[in-house]
């Protein structure tokens, strides 16, 4: 059928929506994925929004199930795909970070590698069979059940002008203030798309577990105006918003395993050298002073006592 949508097993015609879900192995297990699928009316460019790469990212995860549910097919131009809960083995258990199947940070192994572990396998089987159908991508997120975070969008550099100028372009539509240039691949959702020549952004909103419904409303409107921006929605291009283009995105990680005492909030501005928190072992002692290594925003702020070796403690848009 012409302009059918298609993912796996899933189709929607002209005019349709078809949910459902499509199963694919990972190390000899089902893997089972619920996808929206929402073909316009009209023609248009496809839209692929993906949700719960982390699984306990909520604002993000509430987003796009309410876009998926009520997107209406007759109103739209184009086709858009949406994957609310990419990590279907940590959004019950509620993991942090990672994909309890292997333990990796899904956020960590895109293009993804049907021979790899078993993230790569699940990345890869998206990749190929949503992601590379997009013209345009955006990725879900916020801070995650230990995080808090004001929201921003990251865009990436991958060194194709074209595709990172219109992923720029994309960041700015969507209309979140603080925008973060992420250079080069490094395995994210967004970079790898973007490295095969597709605009692509992620957003971060929200955190700590919650899903107020203004974390989740950033979201919805952004896609909303990037809908209205491609003319897929009617409307007319959305009001520019003011934005600011951050150039770094420097993470402070933890040298040990201890508890954590942050001496900033999310969203504070610090300057180069200034202390941002102590790592203090179970008597009380200094084991890490963390400490700004440049001027800049807060962006997220980890809010967990607990922290283990390694551990990101925040980050700082400069
Ligand atoms: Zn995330």
């Amino acid at each position: 059928m012409p302009n059918e949508l298609i993912v796996d097993k899933l189709a929607a015609k002209t005019g349709e929506k078809m949910t459902g879900t499509v199963e694919f192995k990972v190390d000899a297990q089902q893997y089972t994925l619920p996808v929206f699928l929402i073909n316009g009316k009209k023609e248009g460019p496809t839209l692929v929004i993906t949700a719960g790469v982390h699984a306990a990212e909520y604002a993000s995860i509430t987003a796009a199930l309410e876009l998926g549910q009520t997107l209406n097919p007759a109103e739209i131009a184009g086709k858009v795909i949406i994957v609310p809960v990419v990590n279907q083995a940590g959004f019950p258990v509620r993991s942090i970070y990672i994909n309890p199947m292997d333990g990796v940070n899904l956020n960590r192994v895109f293009p993804g590698d049907s021979s790899g572990s078993a993230s790569e396998q699940i990345a890869g089987w998206v990749f190929d069979n949503v992601m590379k159908q997009a013209d345009v991508y955006i990725d879900l997120h916020g801070g995650d059940l230990v995080e808090a975070l004001v929201a921003f969008t990251l865009f990436p550099e991958v060194g194709q002008p074209e595709v990172d100028k219109a992923s720029l372009e994309l960041a700015e539509v969507f209309g979140i203030e603080y925008l973060v240039r992420k250079e080069g691949t490094s395995g994210s959702t967004f970079s790898a798309v973007a490295a095969a020549g597709i605009p692509s952004i992620l957003v971060e909103s929200g955190g700590q577990g919650i899903w107020p419904e203004k974390d989740v409303a950033r979201l919805t409107e952004g896609v909303k105006r990037v809908m209205r921006h491609y003319e897929m929605l009617p409307g007319g291009k959305p009001n520019k918003m003011n934005t600011i283009a951050l150039q770094h995105f420097i993470w402070l990680r933890s040298d040990h395993d201890g508890f954590w005492y942050p001496s900033v909030a999310v969203g504070d501005d610090v300057s180069k050298g200034q202390p941002l928190g102590h790592i203090k072992d179970v008597w009380g002692n200094v084991l890490q002073t963390a400490e700004a290594v440049a001027d800049g925003r807060i962006l997220f702020l980890v809010s967990s006592l607990a922290i283990n070796l390694g551990d990101p403690l925040l980050s700082i848009g400069a």
